[in-house]
């Protein structure tokens, strides 16, 4: 069989089929009783609203959950993808969430019942989804929502990229939130894209998004496992239609509303 080697430099080597192992396939500390979470949910959800607010458009706000609060986070008025940092409030310098490990443990796309995992050492859950209006599922791209996959939009990489300064980025934003809980810039850290529609192109592996299909009404829930402080920014980038170094027009970047719910 030709290999469309021609005798120069090495002979392509040829590798052994094997299939595809799901490294973290038994998780079973990382499984939730999902008949408790439901009740927890159902709890949060019949007791009192502790805390309404709305995420302006460009920006970032940075809120407190207790333990077993519920949190919603809804799109009020067109299509929007969120940014979310979790720290544990009784230690945010240190504990905080691990978009990589929950990838691992869970999926790429984060579904009802995965949880948000807290870094090394600590590896506790911070928090559990509960809810998901959308259920967008795994489309013939490989595409998802609500990905641990990709990182907060920043300046950085935009200049690198386009060569230009700007300051008007999720990790900006987020970072501005941070600091006016007295964090600062370093202890924003990977994200959680709530709607974003993303996955990895088949033949190159790279990152691509899609516009969100997340329209008014739709939102996503979870319970703090812990003690929070939840950062969410909403996208410079609106809904992710346009590609990284296009001015996104305002009119196209819309605002998240966030409820937060107690059991009485
Ligand atoms: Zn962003």
């Amino acid at each position: 069989m030709s290999s469309g080697w021609c005798g120069r430099d090495f002979k392509p080597r040829t590798f052994p089929k094997h299939d595809p192992v799901v490294c973290y396939a038994h998780p079973k500390a990382a499984q939730v009783n999902q008949a408790e979470y439901d009740e927890k949910r159902f709890n949060a959800l019949s007791g009192d609203k502790v805390l309404e607010l709305t995420v302006e458009r460009q920006s970032a706000k940075i809120w407190e959950m207790k333990a077993n609060d519920l949190c919603r986070v809804t799109v009020i008025e067109a299509s929007q993808v969120g940014d979310m940092n979790f720290w544990n409030l009784n230690n945010p310098k240190k504990e905080r969430f691990y978009a990589g490990k929950t990838r691992q443990i869970h999926s790429a796309h984060l579904n009802v019942y995965d949880r948000l995992w807290s870094n090394l050492p600590y590896l506790r859950p911070m928090a559990t989804v509960v809810g998901d209006s959308i259920k967008y599922g795994i489309d013939s791209d490989g595409a998802g929502i609500n990905d641990v996959i990709g990182t907060r939009c920043d300046d950085y990489t935009y200049k690198l990229i386009t060569g230009k300064d700007k300051r008007q980025s999720c990790h900006s934003q987020l970072t501005d939130a941070a600091r006016s809980v007295g964090l600062e810039e370093e202890d924003v850290h990977d994200v959680w894209n709530i709607f974003m529609c993303t996955g990895i192109t088949k033949d190159t592996h790279q990152y691509f998004c899609k516009p969100s299909p997340a329209v008014k009404g739709d939102y996503i829930e979870f319970i703090a496992d812990m003690d929070l402080l939840v950062g969410l920014s909403a996208c410079p980038q609106g809904d992710v239609s346009y590609p990284v170094g296009v001015i996104v027009p305002i009119e196209d970047c819309h605002p998240l509303g966030v409820e937060v719910f107690r059991q009485k």
